[in-house]
């Protein structure tokens, strides 16, 4: 017991310094950060229009009641929104 167990585990320091693995790792990891500045940059962007007020809710202009952009509809009141 004891002679099979590596823990803590064996470090990259006895890895070829270039290996397929590695480049593999080093693009998931590119892949990563773009993926977390394109979700940050759309998430800042979107808090920034709502603090600037340009998101507001889109009312029927029949009933005035709240409704939503993607239906031309109004599903309070079945008219189209003008
Ligand atoms: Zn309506």
């Amino acid at each position: 017991m004891g002679c099979f167990v590596h823990w803590p585990p064996v470090s990259g320091a006895d890895r070829p310094p270039v290996s397929p693995g590695r480049l593999v790792g080093v693009v998931q990891n590119v892949a990563e950060v773009l993926l977390a500045v394109a979700v940050g940059g759309m998430l800042a962007s979107a808090v920034a229009r709502v603090r600037r007020g340009q998101v507001r809710p889109v009312r029927c202009g029949h009933c005035g009641r709240p409704g939503s952009r993607a239906y031309v509809r109004c599903r309070h009141c079945g008219r189209d929104r003008p």
